[in-house]
């Protein structure tokens, strides 16, 4: 059996297990009798926690530092406030950049933070069976991945394994932004705000669940741009969101 068939196997043998033994949602999110769980909240009261944990992180008054605390909950179930499509840079850490705490946040992270297949489902997942309110497009300064989609196709530099891959994925913001501005000196910044913009369409938009779930406003998708720098959250189109109140 090829090492594909195989995973393919293992893949629907769990899925038909899981449907056999309790209804999808149950098997995923078992939840506690006659609780409110902490995710019961607008989309914007999740996106204003976030925010005032982000100042509180950028003024290195973190509130978050005893992580045993709350651990026999979290065992039996998850009730994150937002779920976040982060980079996977080593210097990108939601938790800590929003100052919260584990069962809190929701993440699935890969280079460039864009929105593939495996990355929508799970985010899918997300929303229709943890009823999480708040998903979050987050890019950062000085992305490595962006900078290599540059240099890809400014050099026509050659990549080795799946890199070019990857890398298609993060053509379209840098082919946008080359094509408003080809000499403009800040490409790299302008390619990853460019970025979450469009991953951040493409979820908006994503049938049949995200579409629909955006429509009903169950869940709000936004964008933002986190500066390694400084340790701030920049959100896009700031003025269309509640600002923080601290
Ligand atoms: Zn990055």
């Amino acid at each position: 059996m090829s090492s594909v068939s195989r995973r393919h196997f293992l893949l629907t043998g769990a899925a038909a297990l899981s449907v056999s033994v309790l209804p999808l949602g149950r098997a995923f999110a078992a939840q506690e009798e006659g609780s409110t769980p902490q995710n019961a909240i607008t989309t914007d009261a999740a996106l204003q926690r976030l925010m005032e944990g982000n100042a509180r992180y950028v003024s290195n008054i973190s509130k978050h530092k005893d992580f045993s605390a709350g651990r026999a909950a979290r065992a039996k179930a998850q009730h994150p406030i937002a779920a976040i499509l982060a980079c996977a840079d080593s210097r990108v850490a939601p938790e800590l950049m929003f100052d919260q705490g584990p069962g809190d946040l929701f993440l699935v992270r890969l280079a460039g933070n864009f929105v593939n297949e495996d990355g929508l489902a799970s985010l899918e997942y997300a929303i229709q069976f943890l009823s999480v309110p708040l998903v979050m497009i987050l890019g950062h300064s000085n992305c490595g991945a962006i900078k290599a989609a540059l240099q890809v196709i400014q050099e026509n530099t050659a990549l080795p394994g799946h890199l070019p891959h990857l890398i298609q994925s993060l053509k379209p913001a840098v082919r946008n932004v080359k094509k408003t501005d080809p000499s403009a000196p800040d490409l790299v910044e302008r390619a990853i705000v460019e970025n979450v913009r469009l991953n951040a369409q493409r979820l908006k938009t994503a049938e049949p669940v995200f579409k629909r779930f955006v429509q009903q406003g169950k869940v709000k998708v936004v964008g933002a741009v986190y500066d390694i720098g400084t340790g701030k959250v920049n959100l896009m189109d700031a003025a269309a969101h509640q600002r923080p109140s601290s």
